[in-house]
């Protein structure tokens, strides 16, 4: 009987998001392919650290529906490794205890192609090119950053997932009024629009994906959404009637009117924090695992 995903959230993250890869990685940008695969051969039965999305994943893969006992998310990994890689790689999630079943090789070729097939709902990986090529597919995709000195409770079960509003879980429309006309022309235009629901941005799927998950348990899940916006208290009733009429509930809400977010996301600690603008990502990645989601006005503009 052939394994099916349906029903599953299928999350693709790539090796070195997933393991600090950077000894291997320097390897190959100095001395070749070949001097890399020598060097991953070498170490096969010796697993990499673990990298950003590390925590995250973890969590994500502990999540058990209340009634099967079955898996909910499904993790496939991509890499643009040879596949020769692949017997590091799934020695090393073995050693760590992580039930990930699916890989994807691609030898050099961008992997992101790939993701329809195994209906992935969440793509992180840590190659700009392959999240905007996922973007465009209509997937939501992040570029993680590097991992810093996060430092995450192991004994906490819960797992936290933070989305900033405008261009990650909703549409840039509002955005781009900020941009051409400021706070005053935002905040007039939030309000005038206050009972129009704003178009889904590419992390509106996802968020469905987790209510999904979060419908499984009677009481509270095992896993929580917030919200983090520099929206203001007059622009917050559109993104409320947006997440009404899409019938999904975020957990919690911090709506900042323009403060900076790294106290709340400090406070929070999400085990992944996804933000469109860099100058949040930037403030929040040496606490929390980042995910740049190059998406939206703002990364038009910077050519991001
Ligand atoms: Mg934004």
């Amino acid at each position: 009987m052939s394994e099916t995903l349906d029903g599953k959230l299928v999350i693709g993250i790539t090796t070195r998001s997933l393991f600090d890869l950077e000894e291997s990685n320097s390897i190959f940008e100095k001395q070749g392919r070949e001097a890399y695969v020598a060097h991953q051969r070498e170490r096969e039965n010796e697993a990499p650290p673990p990298g950003a999305a590390f925590p995250l994943v973890k969590r994500l893969l502990a999540l058990r529906s209340p009634k099967t006992e079955q898996p909910l998310v499904d993790i496939v990994l991509f890499t643009r490794s040879d596949p020769e890689i692949g017997v590091r790689i799934f020695n090393a999630t073995k050693q760590y205890g992580l039930d990930i079943k699916r890989g994807v090789f691609t030898s050099g070729q961008d992997p992101y192609k790939y993701l329809p097939a195994f209906n992935v709902a969440l793509f992180l990986s840590a190659n700009e090119e392959s999240v905007r090529g996922a973007l465009q597919a209509g997937i939501a995709a992040a570029t993680i950053m590097p991992a810093m000195h996060q430092q995450y409770d192991d004994t906490d079960p819960q797992l936290r997932i933070a989305f900033d509003g405008d261009a990650v879980l909703f549409s840039d429309e509002a955005e781009r009024v900020y941009q051409q006309e400021g706070l005053a022309g935002f905040t007039a235009h939030e309000v005038a629009n206050a009972d129009t629901p704003l178009a889904p941005g590419p992390f509106k799927p996802f968020l469905e994906g987790l209510s999904r998950i979060q419908a499984e348990y009677s009481n509270y899940a095992p896993i929580r959404t917030a919200l983090i916006t520099a929206r203001g208290a007059l622009a917050h009733k559109r993104a409320i009637t947006t997440l009404r009429s899409w019938n999904v509930t975020i957990d919690e809400a911090f709506f900042l009117s323009g403060l900076d977010k790294r106290k709340v996301i400090e406070a929070y600690m999400p085990h992944v924090y996804f933000d469109d603008q860099r100058r949040y990502c930037d403030g929040a990645a040496d606490i929390v695992t980042t995910g740049h989601v190059p998406s939206g006005v703002i990364n038009e503009r910077n050519g991001q």
